[in-house]
């Protein structure tokens, strides 16, 4: 691929969003930063990726476009509800040659609710007491772990606050583990940290730096701050310690960029969970941060100081596809790779 002149830069990028979706917040407010900094930025759809193996080294074979290459940066913008075949798509996309953020390794250790607890608390952070449910007595030990009721049961892949339960009593957590306990997906049950009241904060960490960080508080009646739900975001100062356990959490699990939850006990802040993916909707309009363009000036970054990726099968330059980006000068109206 050519390099292109930019005037903000010695080389200008083509980096994509590997991610499903073509409209949403998050890939708009990429592609300006990218943008802003003269580089080419679109959404790659893993649904539309093949993989081939056994002729020669790894390749990613495009439904529309060929064999991939070209690409200098690939940013993962798939939740915790990513698939193992996407996992495997990251994993072979890495072995392609790709530079890939956020890893496939801490990808697949942060994603699950109760796997990255584990990892970060055997790296000594503070998580809440948890028990991975697998039997009636599990649950009957819990509840002597844990003390009296209320207790939170929550499936490990969950996200933006749904199937996050309060359960008052003894009853109605038994009631819920047979309902959802013996299903395919874990359920963990956790301490109620009501001391929160219904407040967790979200940090933002990029390459070891926090770019941002908001409060969320539930609404009156509500304990899930999610913004999905109730919440309501605001800026916050972060005290030192939780800022250093946020640094912490995105270190131990190798997350590049992470979104960082944490939630204040009595014996102070908690790291809830890990976000490998993190939409800042809410952040961005909460605390007028830009946290689109710190991840991009960091995906560019790397991308300019690693070799160029060692480039697959060249049956069609991926540089083609810069006409297809409203922004690469080509005018089409065609966004997705
Ligand atoms: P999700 O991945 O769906 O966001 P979380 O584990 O982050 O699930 O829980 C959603 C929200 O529920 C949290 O942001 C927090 O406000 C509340 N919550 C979760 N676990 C607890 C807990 N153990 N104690 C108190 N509140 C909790
Ligand atoms: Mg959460």
């Amino acid at each position: 691929m050519p390099a292109r002149e930019s005037p903000n830069g010695p080389r200008s990028l083509f980096l994509a969003c590997l991610q499903r979706s073509v409209e949403n917040y998050s890939l708009r407010r990429f592609q300006e930063a990218a943008f802003a900094r003269g580089h080419t930025l679109m959404q790659l759809n893993p649904l539309n990726c093949n993989l081939v193996l056994g002729a020669g080294p790894p390749q990613v074979f495009h439904e529309r476009k060929g064999y991939l290459q070209g690409l200098d940066a690939i940013l993962v913008r798939r939740g915790s509800g990513i698939t193992e075949e996407e996992l495997a798509l990251i994993d072979h996309l890495e072995g392609a040659g790709f530079l890939v953020i956020n890893s496939h390794a801490s990808i697949a250790r942060s994603r699950d609710k109760f796997l990255a607890s584990r990892l970060l608390a055997s790296h000594g952070i503070p998580v809440p007491k948890t028990v991975l449910l697998k039997t009636r007595a599990g649950l009957e030990e819990a509840f002597r772990l844990l003390g009296r009721p209320p207790y939170i049961l929550k499936p490990t892949r969950g996200t933006h606050g749904v199937g996050v339960m309060l359960a008052e009593s003894r009853q109605s957590a038994e009631s819920i583990f047979d309902a959802f306990g013996g299903a395919g997906e874990g359920l963990l049950i956790q301490e109620f940290i009501r001391e929160s009241r219904g407040i967790d904060l979200r940090v933002v960490v990029v390459n070891g730096r926090v770019v941002g960080a908001m409060r969320r508080k539930a609404a009156r009646g509500e304990f899930r701050a999610n913004i999905h739900r109730t919440g309501v975001g605001e800026p916050v100062k972060l005290s030192q310690r939780a800022r250093d356990l946020a640094l912490r959490a995105a270190q131990v699990a190798g997350l590049e960029v992470a979104g960082v939850d944490l939630i204040e006990s009595r014996s102070g802040p908690l790291v809830m969970e890990l976000n490998t993916s993190p939409g800042f909707e809410g952040l961005e309009r909460a605390t007028a941060v830009d946290i689109a363009g710190p991840i991009i000036e960091y995906v560019a970054a790397k991308a300019l100081s690693r070799e160029r990726p060692r480039e697959a099968r060249p049956v069609r330059p991926f540089a083609e596809l810069a006409g297809d980006w409203p922004w690469g000068g080509g005018g089409g109206d065609e966004r997705e790779v």
